[in-house]
């Protein structure tokens, strides 16, 4: 089965991870870093996306989670640059529609996995069930829940849903990676006044996410539990350092080519009738 890339930012399957060691400033060198692998990053992905799709053996799904303003679209759009649209598909998942809550919590992204040979990105995703869910249990009123709501287990049964519907994605050739960007508090206040400040940032700017801000401390240890229950190695969490832009850009793209080499992706082999069939096609043309 797949093997979770290496990184100073992967999250640990034991059990160990906190979220108050986790940094939100590189850890490495960060200017050499970006240096480095923003040029080759671009180029390297657009090759694997095309190999990914000749095979059509393999889907990958990328998993972006974060605290508001820690640049989950602009990681995206950093990263996918240059990969040809067709092969790639975003989804954002915001509050739930009422088809959406007709079913049950894993429907409406399972809907929405990338099929063999694409690439697949959740901008937020089933997780939000047990992070803005778990701060605000008062949601699980919406959701027509039929067993009266036990609050002492109902995050630990749904994360060991999520967990098990990705070990069968990935034996089935999903590659998953999951990214939380994790930006400081201090980071996060410096962006939300700058949407307040910049007339071309206003725009962006949603009262509703400084009233979240409130909730910062129950967010980082529903982000903690579900790392901790849901990093494994075919489906890798990754604590990526968020108050730096264009560093914690360049660690994303480089998990995810990474993963993409490890896989071992190769453009198929005709067979020994195709090879036929080649022949005959040859002559007819020449
Ligand atoms: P941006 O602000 O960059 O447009 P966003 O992802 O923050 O992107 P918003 O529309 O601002 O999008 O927020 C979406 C909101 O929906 C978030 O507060 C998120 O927590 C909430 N949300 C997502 N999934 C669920 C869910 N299953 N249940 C309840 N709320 C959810
Ligand atoms: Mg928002």
């Amino acid at each position: 089965m797949f093997e979770a890339p290496m990184s100073p930012y992967l999250v640990p399957f034991d059990g160990s991870f906190r979220v108050s060691a986790a940094s939100t400033t590189p850890v490495t060198d960060g200017h050499a870093h970006v240096r480095k692998h923003r040029k080759e990053a671009t180029r390297n992905l657009n090759r694997l996306q095309r190999v990914l799709a000749a095979g059509d053996r393999h889907a990958v799904l990328l998993v972006f989670q974060a605290m508001d303003a820690a640049g989950k679209d602009s990681t995206i759009r950093a990263v996918m640059q240059g990969v040809d649209p067709s092969g790639c598909q975003v989804f954002s998942f915001k509050k739930p529609s009422s088809l959406e809550l007709d079913h049950d919590f894993l429907w409406r992204t399972t809907c929405r996995l990338p099929e063999r040979g694409r690439i697949g990105i959740f901008n937020r995703s089933q997780y939000e069930e047990v992070l803005v869910v778990r701060v605000h249990p008062l949601i699980l009123g919406a959701q027509k829940l039929p067993d009266e709501v036990n609050l002492d287990t109902i995050w630990d049964e749904r994360l060991q849903s999520i967990r098990e519907q990705e070990e069968h994605l990935a034996r089935n050739g999903t590659v998953i990676l999951k990214f939380w960007l994790n930006v400081s508090k201090d980071e996060q206040k410096r962006r939300f006044l700058a949407r307040l400040d910049d007339p071309d940032k206003n725009w962006k700017f949603e009262p509703r996410d400084v009233v979240e801000r409130r909730h910062w401390d129950d967010y980082m240890n529903a982000y903690e539990q579900a790392l901790i229950a849901t990093s494994r190695p075919w489906a890798p969490w990754y604590a990526i350092p968020a108050d730096n832009k264009p560093y914690m850009q360049a660690r994303v793209a480089e998990i995810i080519i990474d993963a993409l080499q490890k896989i071992g992706l190769r453009y198929p082999e005709p067979s020994a009738e195709d090879r036929d069939e080649f022949t005959k096609a040859r002559a007819e043309l020449s």
